[in-house]
C-alpha cells in the first residue's frame, strides 16, 4: 500500500475509540485502546490503517515518515466550548477582582461581560479575526485540531452576524477547524435592563430567523443560551431553544454555573447535544442526564479562573452512566486559557479523572460534544487525521506534568502544521 504519511515508533500509539459510535460513557470512560510501539499511516488526509510499526513498515511505502522515536501520539485535541472571538481584554477587571471587588460592583462600573461588547462592536471584521488568530495559533501550538466558537458578545442582530462571519473566515484561514454556535442569549444587553422578555423576542423573532437565513445547514451550527440568574431564565431559555430546534439547528445550554434553575433537566427534554458547566446540578438532574444522550461538558477553568471551590460532579455523572466532556471555556472574563493540556491537568485534580480519562474527555467525547463524533476525536481508520506528537513516553505524564507545552508536532488533514522548535519533525 502507498501512503502520504506514515508514523512510525510511537511508544503507546493511543487510539481512544469510540463506542458505539458515540461517546465513552459511565465506567467505560478512559479507554485509550493503546498500541504499542505503534504506527499510523495517513492518505489523502484521512487515517487509512493503523498497527504495530513492525507490521505497517512491512505493508505500506510512504512519502514521507516521521519517526516518533518512543514518544506518545494520539488525537488532537477538541476544544468544545470557546468564547475565543472578542475584542479587547479585561486585565485591569482582574486585578480589581484580586484587591476584592465583587462581580457585581465591576459590572456597575461599566465592566464585566458589557466592556468585552463594547469592544466588539466597535471592531471591525478584520480587526476580530486578527485579534482571534493569535488565539487560535496558540491553542494549534498546544494540541488543539478542532475548536467549538460561540457569538455572544454583539447582543444585536448585525455584531451577531458579523461574528458568525469571523467564524466563517477563520475556519477558511487557519489550520484549526471551528464549529459556530449562536450565543445570542448570552446576556441582556444594558440597553435591554429591565426588559428582558424583549430581548428574548428579538432573539427569537429577529437573530435566529436572520442566522438560519444565512447559514446553509443549520444542523452543523448550534444555538446556545446562557441560562442562569441574571442571564436567561428557564422560560426564556426554553422559548429561544425550542425556536432554533424548529429551525433545524443543534442545541447547547449554559446550565448550573452558579444556581441550579432545572436547566439541566431542559437540556435533556429537548435533545440538547450538550449541557454545559454542570458544577451545581441536582442528584436527580444528574441521574436523568446519565440516561440520556446529552453530553456533560465541563469547564474546569472556570472556578479555577475565579478561583471558587466548586467543580463539576464528574463522578457522580460516570456513576449514572452520563458522558463527559471538558472544554477550556476561553474567554475574557473568567477564564483566560487556550490550552486543553491545562484543563486535564485541573479535570486530573479537581474533578479527580484519571489521566486516561481526561484523555478520552479531550477527544473523542469533546468531539461527540459537538457533533463531530463521526470524523474526528480518535484515530481510527477512516477519520481524519488530526494527530498529535507528544513530547513524553507514557501518557500518564499528561496531566501529572502541566505549566509548559508537552506538545512536540501537530498534524491537521494529515498534514505537519507545528513543530516545537528545535525539533526536526
Ligand atoms: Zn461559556
Amino acid at each position: 500500500m502507498h501512503v502520504d504519511l506514515l508514523i512510525t515508533h510511537a511508544v503507546q500509539l493511543l487510539t481512544i475509540p469510540a463506542h458505539d459510535h458515540g461517546p465513552q460513557r459511565g465506567d467505560r470512560l478512559g479507554d485509550l485502546a493503546i498500541i504499542e510501539d505503534g504506527a499510523l499511516a495517513v492518505s489523502s488526509g484521512a487515517i487509512v490503517d493503523r498497527g504495530p510499526t513492525v507490521d505497517l513498515a512491512a505493508k505500506v511505502q510512504a512519502d514521507q515518515t516521521i519517526d516518533a522515536d518512543g514518544r506518545v501520539v494520539m488525537p488532537g485535541f477538541v476544544d468544545p466550548h470557546t468564547h475565543v472571538i472578542f475584542a479587547g481584554d479585561r486585565a485591569n477587571e482582574f486585578e480589581r477582582r484580586i484587591a476584592g471587588a465583587t462581580y457585581m460592583e465591576i459590572m456597575n462600573a461599566g465592566g464585566g461581560i458589557m466592556s468585552t461588547v463594547r469592544a466588539t462592536r466597535a471592531a471591525n471584521v478584520d480587526e476580530l479575526v486578527v485579534q482571534t488568530r493569535a488565539r487560535l495559533d496558540r491553542m494549534l501550538q498546544h494540541g488543539t485540531t478542532t475548536v467549538e466558537a460561540k457569538t455572544g458578545y454583539g447582543l444585536d442582530t448585525a455584531t451577531e452576524l458579523k461574528m458568525l462571519d469571523v467564524i466563517a473566515r477563520l475556519d477558511a484561514e487557519h489550520p484549526i477547524d471551528l464549529i459556530p454556535t449562536f450565543l445570542g442569549a448570552h446576556a441582556i444587553p444594558a440597553e435591554y435592563t429591565g426588559r428582558e422578555d424583549e430581548y428574548t423576542d428579538l432573539v427569537v423573532s429577529e437573530m435566529l430567523p436572520a442566522i438560519a437565513s444565512r447559514i446553509l445547514q443549520p444542523a452543523s451550527c448550534f444555538v446556545d443560551v446562557f441560562c442562569e440568574d441574571g442571564a436567561f431564565n428557564l422560560e426564556q431559555s426554553r422559548r429561544i431553544l425550542a425556536r432554533a430546534k424548529e429551525l433545524g439547528f443543534g442545541l447547547k445550554i449554559h446550565v448550573d454555573e452558579f444556581e441550579p434553575l432545572g436547566g439541566t433537566r431542559l437540556g435533556v427534554e429537548l435533545g440538547a447535544v450538550s449541557v454545559d458547566h454542570v458544577v451545581t446540578t441536582p442528584q436527580d438532574e444528574i441521574e436523568l442526564l446519565g440516561r440520556s444522550k446529552t453530553i456533560a461538558v465541563s469547564l474546569p477553568g472556570t472556578p479555577f479562573g475565579l478561583a471558587q471551590r466548586d467543580y463539576t460532579p464528574a463522578k457522580a455523572i460516570l456513576a449514572a452512566g452520563g458522558a463527559l466532556a471538558i472544554a477550556t471555556d476561553l474567554n475574557p472574563g473568567t477564564t483566560w486559557n487556550e490550552s486543553m493540556q491545562m484543563i486535564i491537568a485541573l479535570a486530573c485534580r479537581y474533578l479527580k479523572l484519571t489521566q486516561a480519562q481526561a484523555l478520552a474527555a479531550a477527544t473523542i467525547n469533546a468531539a461527540c460534544a459537538i457533533g463531530r463524533g463521526e470524523s474526528i476525536g480518535s484515530l481510527e481508520i477512516g477519520k481524519q487525521a488530526d494527530v498529535l506528537i507528544m513530547d513524553v513516553r507514557d501518557y500518564r505524564s499528561i496531566g501529572y506534568q502541566y505549566g509548559t507545552n508537552l506538545v512536540r508536532t501537530v498534524i491537521k488533514h494529515g498534514r505537519v502544521v507545528y513543530s516545537k522548535q528545535g525539533a526536526n519533525i
